[in-house]
């Protein structure tokens, strides 16, 4: 098998240059980081599992119209995506205070708030992701007006629809984080959602006990790190075949 170009290696993923001009491949990696660094290690299997979970959340969003990088997965830890052209800010949709939001107003974690609210961070590690407004974005031209509004009428929507879905398989949506970019249709510009969805960038909590099943595991090291993505797949109906024995995997497929 040729060896193929690495465009990128990220905290949890490289990218690859795709089969085809337009195409990219997204390894997911099983190295954790948590939020600010602090702390970094491997969760064993988490790879597998996004690719997964990335896999299964992108197409159900797919199927009600949201547009989504997303083509297909290729094995247990590639994917192959359109490569778009990243904006360089994560969205950050709340239903309930946890992480920094709870630090920074010194609220309780778990306090439903009344209406989602939606953040944007600048990507940019050097200046550690900074709290930015919709004035910064524009003024700065990381995007358009007109993108904005699309990308915060997306945003609700996939909050809607994901809400609903993990209640449905006994899991509050507390938090998460999304990526958007651009995509040329010869002329014609669209926005699509990219990079992934899975406990590495959601809040999931279980809606009995609210104990936590997502990457807050690794980050406040509260054990049980990888059986929380297991049961997050394992609730979705999405564990790989052969179970957790299949979530060793190989180790790096090039
Ligand atoms: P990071 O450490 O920057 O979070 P990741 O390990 O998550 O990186 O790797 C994914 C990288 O690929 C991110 O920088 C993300 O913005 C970028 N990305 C995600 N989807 C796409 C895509 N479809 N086209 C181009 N870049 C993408
Ligand atoms: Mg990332």
């Amino acid at each position: 098998m040729t060896r193929r170009r690495q465009i990128y290696e990220g905290r949890a993923k490289v990218l690859f240059e795709g089969p085809e001009p337009g195409t990219l491949v997204q390894h997911f990696k099983d190295d954790a980081y948590s939020d600010g660094s602090s702390r970094r290690g491997i969760i064993t299997g988490k790879g597998v599992l996004n690719n997964r979970i990335s896999e299964y959340l992108m197409q159900r969003l797919n199927e009600i119209g949201v547009p989504t990088h997303f083509m297909r997965r290729l094995n247990m830890r590639e994917q192959l995506v359109r490569e778009v052209e990243i904006i360089p800010i994560t969205v950050c949709v709340r239903n309930c205070v946890a992480g920094s939001l709870a630090e920074r107003f010194r609220m309780a974690e778990g306090t439903a708030l009344p209406r989602s609210i939606v953040e944007y961070y600048y990507k940019s590690e050097e200046l550690e992701n900074p709290l930015v407004t919709e004035e910064h974005i524009t003024a700065f031209g990381w995007a358009h007006p007109q993108d904005m509004d699309e990308i915060v009428a997306l945003s609700l929507r996939i909050n809607d629809f994901l809400t609903g879905l993990f209640l449905g398989v006994g899991l509050k949506l507390v938090d998460f984080r999304l990526e958007y970019g651009r995509l040329w249709d010869n002329e014609q510009m669209r926005i699509v959602l990219a990079d992934e969805i899975s406990p590495d960038n959601c809040r999931l909590w279980d809606l009995e006990t609210n104990e936590c099943m997502d990457k807050d595991r690794f980050s406040r090291d509260m054990g049980r790190v990888e059986e929380a993505y297991q049961e997050v797949a394992r609730r979705l109906g999405i564990l790989p075949e052969g179970g957790p024995r299949d979530l060793k995997g190989p180790a790096l497929m090039q």
